[in-house]
């Protein structure tokens, strides 16, 4: 029962961290060091940390833990997409991916075990929740994805990963205090500094907690729309059970966007359901007062969940139907399809098993 005692100094502020720094009667700027070594350099033991001291650093390891999460597997991808799956320290797994590209090096962050949300055509909807993930283990999937980057790609850089996306397991907003403490680390000048323009969180759309997000963070949002009316919505989405379309449209135009920003919306097209003329339409005419861009995804098929892929052409003419109404429109290119890495592809099963859904779960906080 010892590690429970232990507190787990990587989900812990500057300031919370200084307190428990002092409180082994240290000096305060010992805690800035600290903090460098778990956040810039991603540190996974109090033994690396050399400018600490022998005697600290034995303190440490008797009163404190390093909270991170551990690499369990990776796949690659012919694209260079990798996907990581770690495990936490009660052998729970998640999965994050890591998507380089010409101009920047993004990483696919996951918030919980599992999710509560129950999207019909997402494979980790299947998996049900198991439990949110801490801010150590939030932020130490960056860390050690960072790690990753400079091991294989002999970089010197501390903090190689440009970009985040929190579109991973899990809906963010749910777990939204974790989150909040995995951003200050995550933006803290004495961590990985990532700039709010470089981090965007994902929603299905928690109305309530959109607007305190607002409020309470300043990275950018994209809501994970996917129907153009309520209808389609209500089949694919439970949470639109609880908040209609119109309520979160509602939510986005009171949303505080930081100037020349606009708000993302992910469409996943899906063949039959969301993907008519008449939905690409109805779309442009819900975006007309929203500083909007959409993201086009073409569904990556889950093998079980009954759900297939719009075509090209369809997805193209979908795309140029919202772009002659004004809103701009991208076609988003699949990456890691076939390690199963895509959007709404993760749930650790590996390339090929079929999924068997669980459980349908009911949507909301
Ligand atoms: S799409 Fe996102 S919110 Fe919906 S079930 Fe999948 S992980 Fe959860």
């Amino acid at each position: 029962m010892e590690a429970v005692t232990k507190t787990d100094v990587l989900g812990l502020s500057p300031e919370a961290l200084t307190q428990f720094v002092v409180g082994l009667g240290e000096q305060p700027f010992r805690a800035k060091q600290l903090f460098k070594w778990l956040h810039q350099r991603g540190a996974v033991s109090f033994e690396e940390m050399t400018d600490l001291g022998k005697g600290l650093r034995a303190k440490l390891a008797e009163v404190a833990v390093i909270g991170a999460v551990e690499k369990d597997l990776e796949q690659r991808s012919v694209d260079g997409t990798i996907k990581y799956r770690f495990r936490t320290h009660d052998g729970k797994l998640v999965e994050s991916v890591y998507m380089p590209s010409a101009d920047r090096k993004t990483l696919c962050v996951s918030t919980q075990v599992g999710c509560a949300m129950g999207c019909t055509f997402c494979a980790t909807a299947t998996l049900g929740l198991t439990r949110h993930l801490t801010p150590a283990e939030i932020v130490s999937q960056v860390h050690a994805v960072n790690r990753e980057v400079r091991k294989n790609e002999g970089l010197q850089l501390l903090r190689p990963l440009t970009n985040l996306v929190f579109m991973g397991m899990g809906e963010p907003l749910h777990n939204f205090e974790n989150l909040k403490a995995a951003l200050e680390l995550l933006q803290h000048v004495d961590g990985p500094n990532f700039s709010s323009r470089h981090i965007t969180v994902s929603t299905v759309g928690l109305v309530p907690m959109i607007e305190r997000f607002g409020r309470e963070t300043d990275v950018k949002l994209a809501i994970s729309l996917n129907a153009s009316n309520d209808e389609t919505r209500d089949r694919i989405m439970p949470v639109n059970k609880r908040w209609k379309i119109a309520d979160l449209m509602a939510a986005c135009r009171a949303f505080p966007l930081k100037q020349g920003r606009r708000i993302t919306f992910e469409y996943v097209l899906m063949a039959g359901v969301n993907d008519t003329d008449d939905d690409a339409r109805r779309l442009a005419a819900l975006l007309t007062d929203v500083p909007a861009k959409v993201n086009l995804i073409q569904y990556n098929e889950n093998v079980g969940l009954g759900f297939a892929t719009t075509q090209d052409n369809r997805a193209e003419a979908f795309r140029a139907i919202l772009d002659a109404a004004g809103v701009a429109a991208f076609i988003r290119a699949n990456r890691g399809r076939d390690i199963a890495a895509a959007c709404g592809q993760l749930a650790n099963v590996s390339k090929g098993a079929a999924l068997t859904p669980k459980r349908s779960v009911a949507a909301g906080p």
